[in-house]
C-alpha cells in the first residue's frame, strides 16, 4: 500500500482528491471545517517536501450545471487559514486556463479547482475528462474517503494515469488501516456495537462481520424485530416483521460461528415517540401495547458496559436509543462512555459508518475513542466487506 511517505514530492506537482464537500450557512460560510482539517497534514507534506498542490474536490450536488452557490470559491480563504497558505483558486477543474495556472505553480504553492462536479463527466466516471485532470499533476493522491465508494473520475478512474505515482493521501491511509484493525488485524476479543433505526439498512453489514467478532451487541430501533421474532412483545416499537426470519437465521449463523450476541433485557418505554412522553422501564419482551422502547435501560447498559469492557477492539456503528430526545439519550450516552474507558485501558475503538459520527460528536466522544472515520456511506461499504473503487485503484 503505497502511501504519502513513499514519495518525495520535490519540485513535483501533486494532484490532490481531498473530500473539502463542507456545511455552508445561508451567507456561504463554511460551518464545519472538520474535512479541511483532516485534509492539512496531507498538504503539508507536499509543500514541505518542496512540492505544489493542486486541490480538487466535489462540493454539494450540482447536478453536472455551474452553480454559484456551490462554488468552492466561498471556501477558499477558509482552506488558506487552516493551511497558513494563501490557497490560489480557479473558475474551473479542466482546461487550458486551468493548465496554464498549474503550470504558473511554484514550489510551495496550493491551487484549489472549482467543483469537480459542474461537469456531468465526474460522477460518469468518464475517463476523457480523467485524462483531462491527469494533465494536472506528476502524482495522484486520494485523500478522500468520503467519496472512495464511487467510481468517479476523480476519485477512481483518474488514478489509471499516473502508473506508479499514486498514493493514498494521510487521512485515507488511516481510515484503511482502522477497517483493517476491525475486520482483521485487531486484538481479540473483537467487538462490534449496531444500533440504528431498522435491521433492513443493517444486514450486510452483521451477515459480514459475524465471521470477525467474537462479540455483537444490537441495539437501538433493530432490537425489536430481534425480540419479537423470538416471540417477545415489543408494544408499538419500531419492528420490521417481514425481517423477522432474517433475524432468526442471523442468531442461528451467530451460535455456529461462536459469536455472542447481546441484545436488550430491559428498555425505556414511552407512550408516544416525545421527549416528554411518560416512560417506563420495562422488560424487553413485555412492552404493553400503546407502548414503545425508545432507550436501553439500566440491567441492559450494565451488560454492554462489562461486554465493552472486556473487549480489545470495538466497532461502534449506530445508535443506542433514539438519541436526538434528550430523555432517550441515556443509553448511547452510556455506551460512548464505556467505549471511552475501554479505550483508555488500551483498547482499539473505530466508531463510523451512516450516521453514527452525529451522535459522537453530539456528546463529545470524538475524542474518546481511538478513530472516528469521516466516511459515512464508505465506511458502510467497508463493513459489508465491499473493496472501495477509490482503495482499488491505488492499489491496482
Ligand atoms: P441509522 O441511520 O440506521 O444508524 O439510524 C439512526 C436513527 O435510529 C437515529 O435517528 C435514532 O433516533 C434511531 N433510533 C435508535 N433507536 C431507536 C428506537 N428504539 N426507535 C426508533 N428509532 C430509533
Amino acid at each position: 500500500m503505497k502511501t504519502l511517505n513513499d514519495f518525495n514530492f520535490e519540485n513535483k506537482k501533486a494532484l490532490i482528491r481531498v473530500d473539502f464537500n463542507v456545511p455552508l450557512d445561508g451567507d456561504l460560510n463554511v460551518t464545519d471545517t472538520n474535512r479541511i482539517e483532516a485534509a492539512k497534514p496531507t498538504i503539508l507534506k507536499v509543500i514541505e517536501d518542496g512540492g505544489s498542490a493542486v486541490l480538487m474536490s466535489h462540493l454539494g450536488r450540482p447536478d453536472g450545471k455551474r452553480n454559484e452557490k456551490l462554488s468552492l470559491k466561498h471556501i477558499c480563504s477558509k482552506v488558506s487559514g487552516i493551511i497558513g497558505v494563501d490557497v490560489k483558486f480557479i473558475e474551473d477543474c479542466v482546461g487550458e486556463k486551468v493548465e496554464s495556472a498549474v503550470a504558473a505553480l511554484r514550489p510551495g504553492e496550493v491551487l484549489l479547482l472549482e467543483n469537480l462536479r459542474f461537469h456531468k463527466a465526474e460522477t460518469e466516471g468518464d475517463k476523457g475528462f480523467a485524462k483531462q485532470l491527469a494533465k494536472l499533476g506528476d502524482i495522484y493522491v486520494n485523500d478522500a474517503f468520503g467519496t472512495a465508494h464511487r467510481a468517479h473520475a476523480s476519485t477512481t478512474i483518474v488514478a489509471e494515469f499516473f502508473p506508479g505515482q499514486k498514493c493514498f493521501g494521510g487521512l485515507l491511509a488511516k481510515e484503511i488501516d482502522a477497517i483493517e484493525k476491525v475486520m482483521r488485524t485487531g486484538e481479540k476479543p473483537v467487538l462490534a456495537i449496531l444500533g440504528g433505526a431498522k435491521v433492513s439498512s443493517k444486514i450486510t453489514i452483521i451477515e459480514n462481520i459475524l465471521d470477525k467478532v467474537d462479540h455483537l451487541i444490537i441495539g437501538g430501533g433493530m432490537t425489536y424485530t430481534f425480540v419479537k421474532a423470538q416471540g417477545g412483545q415489543v408494544g408499538d416499537s419500531i419492528c420490521e416483521d417481514d425481517k423477522m426470519p432474517l433475524a432468526l437465521d442471523i442468531l442461528k449463523q451467530a451460535k455456529e460461528k461462536g459469536v455472542k450476541v447481546h441484545i436488550p433485557v430491559d428498555v425505556l418505554a414511552a407512550n408516544d415517540f416525545d421527549n416528554n412522553a411518560d416512560t417506563q422501564v420495562v422488560d424487553v419482551d413485555k412492552i404493553p401495547e400503546g407502548w414503545q422502547g425508545l432507550d436501553a435501560g439500566p440491567r441492559t447498559l450494565e451488560n454492554f458496559k462489562s461486554v465493552i469492557l472486556q473487549s480489545k477492539t470495538i466497532l461502534w456503528n449506530g445508535p443506542i436509543g433514539v438519541f436526538e430526545m434528550e430523555n432517550f439519550a441515556k443509553g448511547t450516552i452510556a455506551v460512548g462512555n464505556a467505549i471511552n474507558e475501554a479505550t483508555q485501558s488500551g483498547a482499539f475503538s473505530l466508531v463510523g459508518g451512516g450516521d453514527s459520527v452525529a451522535a459522537v460528536k453530539q456528546f463529545g466522544f470524538e475524542n474518546k475513542v481511538s478513530y472516528v472515520s469521516t466516511g459515512g456511506g464508505a465506511m458502510l461499504e467497508s463493513l459489508e466487506g465491499k473493496t472501495l473503487p477509490g482503495i482499488a485503484a491505488i492499489l491496482g
